[in-house]
């Protein structure tokens, strides 16, 4: 007896397979057509034809209407946790202040990081309630979530605090990033070195307390430069970090080479990386993580290249970049269209880079991803006729009904499932 049968789904994206997907092998999508999930104690038990379903009992049956199912989409890049928002930015982008200009006006990350400063812990746990709420009605499962709006100990402490709550309370799974190294603050302006020493030294308590298990850091003109971030990875990594870098975002600094030399899970941006640096990670194990959200609210039309990064064997992941700056959306199906139109990659690489390879990215590919027996039901039901469809008809969310482990937790048009 199962307890929960999804039946008549017209085109299952298992996503079967194992490891990370990589280059070629992300052009060919493993699905079904016509089949059947069952699920028990919260894991995929069974899976088949639909033709098959008449002889399994179960005590739910969800129909599918003959439409897409896939598995819960993973954002594997977001700061999901701050305070206030950043709308009277938007004009100066209009008269085209870059963004490392009003960074140096005090504005940017560094207005931001004085909103979350001044806010409580439950007034940072609301907000990114509300937001994380939001990513799971457009089918987000898994999320990985960003400190860095602190920049000080008490701060960073409380954002990474938020996390682990709502890790705990929320159905979605958040995947906690210390990055303390996101900018450096107003106050050590002149002693940057001695800023990240101090955010090193932090690191030993957020151990203690398992409140990440990823350190990141922002090496990029004007923040950190890549000697200063290998230090610090290094540093993160001895004291028993996974690693992750936003490389390369706007200038080609080298950070592509540096996140491949430390081993790093993950690197993310990629829009500046060089020729060199694409042709190392493709020989790695790193995962590029591609933010085309952010390329797109930045207005520059300067895009990563996808397409060599894939042509030439890398394992590529997308995510929203959602923060109140860069990138300010929890529509990670608008990223699928942007990726569509401005990475140029193919709907099937598209669907691998937000189910297993953002899973990769978090270090949850044994886990999340892929819809295989004996892996937790994490399933999402979409008012799609095929997978194509869903970047095609862009702007919109398409999610019918999301489950995480095999639960119901949010559903069209019935407001609070997913708080329930
Ligand atoms: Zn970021």
């Amino acid at each position: 007896m199962m307890d929960t049968l999804i039946v008549n789904i017209g085109q299952l994206l298992t996503m079967e397979g194992d490891g990370p997907v990589k280059g070629e092998q992300m052009k060919t999508l493993p699905l079904m057509e016509q089949a059947a999930i069952g699920i028990k104690d919260g894991r995929v038990a069974w899976i088949g034809s639909n033709a098959e379903t008449k002889t399994i009992s179960a005590k739910h049956i969800i129909d599918a209407e003959g439409k897409l199912v896939t598995p819960g989409l993973v954002d594997p890049h977001t700061h999901l946790v701050f305070a206030g928002s950043r709308e009277h930015e938007l004009p100066l982008k209009q008269q085209g202040v870059p963004y490392l200009e009003i960074l140096k006006r005090g504005g940017g990350i560094l207005s931001t990081v004085r909103a979350t400063r001044a806010a409580s812990e439950e007034e940072l746990y609301e907000k990114a309630r509300v937001h994380l709420d939001r990513m799971l009605s457009y089918g987000v499962t898994a999320v990985e979530a960003k400190s860095g709006y602190g920049l000080d100990e008490e701060t960073e402490w409380k954002q990474l605090r938020v996390a682990k709550r709502l890790h705990q309370t929320h159905p979605v799974e958040v995947v906690s990033t210390f990055l303390g190294a996101h900018a450096i603050p107003t106050e050590h302006q002149n002693h940057p070195d001695d800023f990240l020493q101090q955010m090193v030294d932090f690191m030993d308590v957020i151990k203690q307390e398992q409140l990440a298990e990823f350190a990141d850091i922002f090496c990029e003109t004007g923040v950190f430069t890549v000697e200063q971030s290998r230090l610090f990875l290094q540093k993160a990594k001895e004291k028993g970090f996974a690693v992750k870098i936003h490389a390369d975002e706007i200038d080609s600094l080298g950070g592509t080479e540096l996140a491949v030399e430390v081993g790093a899970v993950s690197a993310d941006h990629l829009v500046g990386a060089s020729s060199a640096g694409i042709y190392q990670l493709a020989h790695s194990n790193t995962i590029a993580v591609l933010l085309p959200g952010t390329s797109f609210y930045l207005g520059k039309g300067k895009y990563a290249n996808a397409r060599q990064m894939i042509d030439e064997g890398a394992a590529v992941a997308l995510a929203t970049d959602f923060n109140p700056g860069s990138s300010p959306t929890e529509n990670l199906q608008f990223i699928m269209t942007l990726a569509a139109l401005y990475l140029r990659m193919t709907s099937e690489e598209i669907w691998h880079a937000v189910t297993v390879n953002a899973a990769y990215a978090v270090n949850r590919g044994q886990d999340a991803g892929r819809i295989m027996i004996g892996r937790k039901a994490d399933i999402v039901l979409w008012d799609a006729p095929n997978y194509m469809y869903v970047p095609y008809h862009y702007g919109i969310n398409h999610v019918r009904m999301v489950l995480k482990e095999g639960k119901v937790v949010s559903e069209r048009g019935k407001g609070d499932v997913s708080v329930s």
